[in-house]
């Protein structure tokens, strides 16, 4: 039997839309949440993501700023306009869009965004909250995998979950989420021996590696959960995940697809960040 498809597509729409009915009653009360996208250089990628979260804020009936600043902007500078925004009322969330041009230091940028502002989750306060169980903002592809687990009404208790990739963006938060949720966490990455057999144990199998099609049928086991993180373009410029899906896709029981699974969950999420830090700013929550 063929698998269950989760389709990010469709919850990130209604997580959106719970989001704008709670803008708007905000709204009534005079408040907006803020975001505010810092980009340096013009990276072709990060010009689209740009894009599309100042898009995702409009849509909301967010305030949202865009700063681009020049690929040649000192550290000095960025710092400097992060201060800024860490005291400026109207925004609740900062992001820096990485990656940074070679000459920036990205570890003193993260670290400069205010923690209550760390929309990204990346600050080393959000991560060490995360890691203690804390309510902090949580980074947004990794909890939009919780997400799409939740809403497709699958529980990690109990489970065996497998996470192949262990990056700080990706494998290593989303592993700590899935062990709050109760789930029993194996980690795995490039030095992992016999990686499919590892994988054949999992019954939620989470692939964050960057490999296109690496994972195959032999690695799930029948009736597992595959949620395929990966986002690879193809030489005939079509997006592929980590997971074959033709091949996987007869043996797992659920599966994300690529385009369509976790990719719309991030920017999503990244919007539920902004809200949640907007409602704490005002007392809230
Ligand atoms: P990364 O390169 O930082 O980390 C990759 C991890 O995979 C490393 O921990 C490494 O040990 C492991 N790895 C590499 N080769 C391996 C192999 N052959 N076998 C087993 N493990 C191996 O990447 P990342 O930032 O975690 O991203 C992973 C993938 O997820 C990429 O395709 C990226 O584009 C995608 N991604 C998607 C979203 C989204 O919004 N959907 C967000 C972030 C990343």
């Amino acid at each position: 039997m063929s698998a269950q498809f989760i389709d990010g597509k469709a919850i990130s729409a209604s997580i959106r839309q719970e989001i704008r009915e709670e803008t708007a009653r905000l709204a009534e009360r005079g408040i907006r949440p803020g975001l505010v996208v810092i980009l340096v250089g013009d990276d072709a990628a990060s010009q689209v993501y740009v894009r599309n979260k100042a898009k995702a804020c409009e849509e909301l009936g967010y305030h949202s700023e865009v700063v681009r600043l020049p690929a040649e902007t000192s550290q000095h500078e960025l710092l400097g306009l992060i201060e800024r925004y860490n005291a400026d009322p109207a925004i609740h969330g900062i992001l820096v869009q990485l990656p940074l041009p070679k000459h920036l230091e990205e570890k003193p940028v993260i670290d400069a965004i205010a923690v209550e502002k760390d929309v990204d989750g990346f600050h080393p306060v959000s991560v060490g909250n995360l890691m203690i169980g804390d309510d902090a903002l949580l980074p947004c592809t990794p909890s939009g995998v919780i997400e799409l687990l939740k809403r497709s009404g699958i529980s990690p208790a109990g489970k065996h979950a497998v996470v192949i990739g262990r990056s700080n963006i990706v494998g290593k938060p989303v592993s700590m989420l899935l062990l709050r949720e109760n789930a029993t966490v194996t980690i795995c990455h490039s030095r992992t021996p016999d990686l499919p057999a590892v994988a054949r144990q999992a019954d939620i199998l989470v692939v964050a590696v960057g490999v296109a099609k690496l994972v195959k049928k032999d690695w799930v086991k029948p009736g597992a959960v595959v949620i395929d993180v990966g986002m690879n373009r193809l030489e005939n410029g079509k997006l592929a995940g980590d997971v074959d899906f033709d091949d996987v896709v007869e043996t797992a029981g659920w599966i994300t697809p690529v385009p369509g699974g976790v990719g719309p969950m991030t920017i999503t999420m990244l919007m539920a960040n902004t809200l949640k830090s907007c409602k704490r700013a005002n007392g809230m929550g």
